[in-house]
């Protein structure tokens, strides 16, 4: 019998109104229930959202510094259970332990950066243009947020929105991926024994159309924080748009690594293998694409396939795995699709594509995948996979390699692999991307770094970092006047 695990309402856990649950299971073995799930609907998030509403007023007063201090204590406690929840979330989608280390390290860097915003948050103090007036901005909460998160990285996710909204006065429900409720269950534990105050933080755990979308499209709700598809994520902006809502959205990625004639391609294609093939490529920064130039494409190819022999695909938990299962059937069948897409658009299988079956105890493993001489507006070097595909664009020169990389809808992240100083400085101007790295794959991003994407990516704003804290406060204006006399601005300053 799997347990049964509930949602987290108004400091208290609770079933669904509809005493419905959902199963989550082990992607690696899909025979292994992890557990038992709410399956919330709009009653839920309602009675999630009137909480969170109740709550913000004394929560908007505490200080800062109060607020980072649960902050803190939430982050301790990640700390001490960082290897049992990094063994949560492999059982539950699948990636290996390395990166589930990474994924709940993500969360407590986040939270020891957020933890210490509480006693920085800092507004601007300026010169008056009047005489005996003090001016300055402040930041204050934006309100309820609501925070809708993908399954790939099931603690980084919450914890990056999560943090730098209660820190800044706000109060919350999240709405997990439903392939990975077992991790946000576990992190509202933590999140309790710090001591969040009852409504502060709310949890509902569902489907994105049953439970997402009555959050997303809530009146009392006052801003959406969501990380998911260009699809999903574009509905929300529609009806948040309509609504007036604060709304910040990070989407997918068809992220190009580019390789020039002078990179070191050793180096290229060890980075080439990490960025493509790490969480089985099922990362929104994803190496997907590699645009070569054709001078070293063969040793790059080359590379790839050595490398990709190499790789243990298998059971997750075992540390020497190098790539677990996909996280479900359905992103299976996906990606299987467009290997046999690749194949009809006349791109080159160099290696793998095929799904493993044999010894794999009906859990949803795939070869790692190499296509070569892709022409760039493939639908395989255009569309977001999400798996452990690479697809090779092979190109003359800095100036098409440049073109092939801006050329997709998208701009998350992007990397130049070349030993020219002046060559790796133009890419950085020259790329249309949030994140760019230089002899490094695209994927690797720092918590205190802002973090996000141009194009269909996002909608302007930036996770992690300061610019976090924009995201999650308004700015208050505030002029101090000790004059004792009518001044008006513009009209009374002086002028030579
Ligand atoms: P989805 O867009 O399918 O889902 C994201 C979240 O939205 C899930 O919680 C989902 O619920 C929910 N949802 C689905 N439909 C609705 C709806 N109508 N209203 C409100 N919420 C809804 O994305 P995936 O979970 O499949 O994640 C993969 C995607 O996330 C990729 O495109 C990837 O690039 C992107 N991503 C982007 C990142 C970035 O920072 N730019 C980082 C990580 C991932 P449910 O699970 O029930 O479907």
């Amino acid at each position: 019998m799997a347990e049964t695990f509930l949602n987290y309402i108004d400091g208290k856990w609770v079933p669904a109104a509809s005493e419905e649950t959902f199963l989550d299971i082990n992607p690696a073995r899909p025979g292994e229930v992890v557990g038992e799930f709410q399956r919330s609907g709009a009653d839920d998030v309602d009675a999630a959202v009137g909480a969170a509403t109740r709550a913000h007023e004394e929560w908007r007063k505490t200080p800062a510094p109060l607020r980072g201090e649960v902050v803190a204590r939430a982050t301790r406690l990640l700390t001490e259970r960082k290897p049992e929840l990094a063994e949560t979330i492999t059982r539950e989608m699948g990636k290996v332990l390395v990166d589930s280390g990474y994924d709940v390290q993500g969360a407590i860097t986040s939270g020891e950066y957020m933890s210490g915003e509480g006693r920085r948050m800092f507004g601007d103090t300026v010169p008056s243009g009047l005489p005996n007036r003090l001016a300055m901005s402040i930041r204050e909460p934006v309100g309820v947020v609501g925070i809708v998160t993908p399954w790939n990285l099931p603690m980084l996710m919450p914890a990056w929105k999560l943090f730098p909204a209660l820190v800044c006065g706000n109060t919350v429900v999240v709405k997990p991926a439903e392939d990975t409720p077992m991790t946000a269950v576990r992190f509202f534990e933590i999140l309790e024994e710090a001591g969040i105050p009852p409504g502060v933080a709310n949890l509902v755990t569902g489907y994105g159309p049953e439970a997402g979308h009555p959050l997303v499209t809530h009146p009392d709700v006052d801003m959406v924080s969501f990380t998911g598809s260009r699809a999903v994520g574009r509905q929300i902006a529609i009806s948040a748009g309509e609504d007036l809502k604060h709304v910040s959205l990070e989407m997918g990625g068809k992220n190009a690594l580019v390789v020039l004639d002078d990179a070191d391609v050793s180096e290229a294609v060890t980075g080439a293998l990490w960025g493509g093939f790490s969480t089985a490529g099922q990362r929104c920064t994803a190496s997907s694409r590699l645009v070569v130039d054709h001078k070293v494409a063969d040793d790059v190819v080359a590379g790839l396939v050595e490398g990709i022999e190499r790789l243990v695909v298998g059971d997750p938990l075992d540390t020497e795995t190098n790539l677990g299962p996909l996280i479900n059937r359905k992103q299976l069948d996906r990606v299987h699709s467009y290997t046999e897409v690749g194949q009809e658009e006349g791109a080159q299988l160099v290696v793998g594509g095929e799904k493993l079956e044999e010894g794999f105890d009906g859990g949803y493993f795939y070869s790692p995948t190499l296509f070569d001489h892709a022409s760039p507006n493939m639908r395989i070097a255009q569309e977001e996979i999400f798996g452990p595909t690479i697809t090779v664009i092979r190109v003359d020169g800095y100036d098409e390699a440049i073109e092939v990389a801006n050329g997709t809808r998208y701009g998350l992240s992007a990397a130049v692999y070349t030993r020219d100083t002046g060559r790796a400085l133009r890419a950085v101007r020259d790329l249309e991307a949030g994140l760019v790295y230089l002899n490094a794959p695209t994927i690797g991003s720092e918590i205190h770094l802002p973090f996000g994407g141009v194009k269909d990516t996002g909608n302007g704003h930036r996770e992690s970092g300061t610019a976090a804290i924009d995201q999650f406060t308004e700015l208050k204006t505030v002029f101090l006047d000790y004059s004792g006399t009518l001044q008006r601005a513009h009209i009374d300053e002086p002028i030579d």
